[in-house]
């Protein structure tokens, strides 16, 4: 962990040997950069259980801190419980605690509603044996009735015992702070970590933002659609916002970074060289 927070990696656990191939390489070079951890995450209805697992432990093995996701849609307790068992088996102490998604059209089932209710569980029956981490939503979660009811619900997820939280990403420092300070109202002093998510491709973060409710603020996609099929511009300017965003962020006092690398070293690399992390 840097003297100035914590900052950590997230990955997701590839489905085929090249995924696999290419992540370890990711790894290898991240590696250098001595995050506090690495995260990886796990698929709703538990559909890549023994991927991340096993990316956790791969990761574990090459020296680093690794916490794996938990997502509670879909699942059963008896299966909760099997995970946290196999979690705590291989000795790993830190999670990342979620509700997760279904891909549409699956019917939502599972013995657990919400993340708030896999906090209690996780809680329940492994004590303080997790460091547990939560999502949070500095624009709000796109089923959230309202901002005050989400963060009625974080606040649910705080109080159930999570150590942590790590938002979606965004690029409107004025949303995190003013969540930050919402919630601070409320009592609530965990540390509230930004997600990063670096500029790989301009039509790749228009989909992801669309689906998880994240907003590009318009200048940047005005931006980035007039570069066009121009890859190293789009990567440029992309460097260029989010160094600044995560410079300010550290500048104010964010008490760390989640990078998104989205399994790639190189953007991931540039930006916290650039912030001297
Ligand atoms: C850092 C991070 C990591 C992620 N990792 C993964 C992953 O590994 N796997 C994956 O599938 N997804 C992952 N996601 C996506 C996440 O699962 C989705 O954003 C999901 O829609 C919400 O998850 P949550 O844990 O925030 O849910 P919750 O905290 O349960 O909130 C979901 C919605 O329900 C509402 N709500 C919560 N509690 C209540 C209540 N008691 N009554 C009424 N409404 C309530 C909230 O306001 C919100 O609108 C991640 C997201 C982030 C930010």
């Amino acid at each position: 962990m840097s003297s100035k927070g914590t900052f950590s990696f997230e990955f997701f656990p590839p489905k085929t040997v090249e995924g696999t191939a290419k992540l370890r390489a990711t790894r290898a070079q991240l590696a250098q950069l001595k995050p506090a951890f690495c995260s990886v995450t796990f698929g709703a209805g538990g559909s890549t259980r023994e991927g991340t697992l096993g990316t956790v432990l791969e990761i574990i093995g090459e020296g680093m801190a690794a916490a794996p996701h938990l997502s509670c849609i879909g699942a059963s307790r008896e299966s909760l419980r099997e995970v946290l068992a196999q979690y705590k088996g291989h000795g790993i102490r830190h999670l990342v605690a979620l509700r997760g998604d279904m891909p549409s059209g699956t019917v939502e089932a599972g013995d657990l509603r919400y993340a708030s209710d896999l906090v209690e569980f996780v809680r329940a029956e492994t004590g303080d044996w997790f460091t547990i981490d939560v999502a949070c939503y500095p624009e709000y979660h796109p089923q959230a009735h309202s901002p005050g009811e989400d963060l009625d619900n974080f606040e649910k997820k705080v109080r159930a015992g999570a150590n942590a939280a790590i938002t979606q990403y965004f690029y409107n420092r004025d949303a995190y702070w003013s969540f930050v300070d919402l919630a601070a109202a409320r009592g609530i002093t965990i540390p509230i970590v930004p997600g990063v998510m670096p500029i790989a491709s301009a039509s790749r973060l228009a989909r992801f933002s669309d689906a998880c409710g994240a907003e590009i603020p318009r200048w940047i996609r005005r931006k980035l659609e007039g570069y066009g099929d121009d890859t190293a511009s789009v990567r440029a300017f992309g460097l260029d916002v989010v160094t600044d965003l995560c410079a300010r962020l550290l500048e104010e006092g964010a008490p760390g970074l989640h990078f998104y690398t989205l399994n790639s070293a190189g953007l991931t690399t540039t930006i916290w060289q650039r912030l001297a992390l």
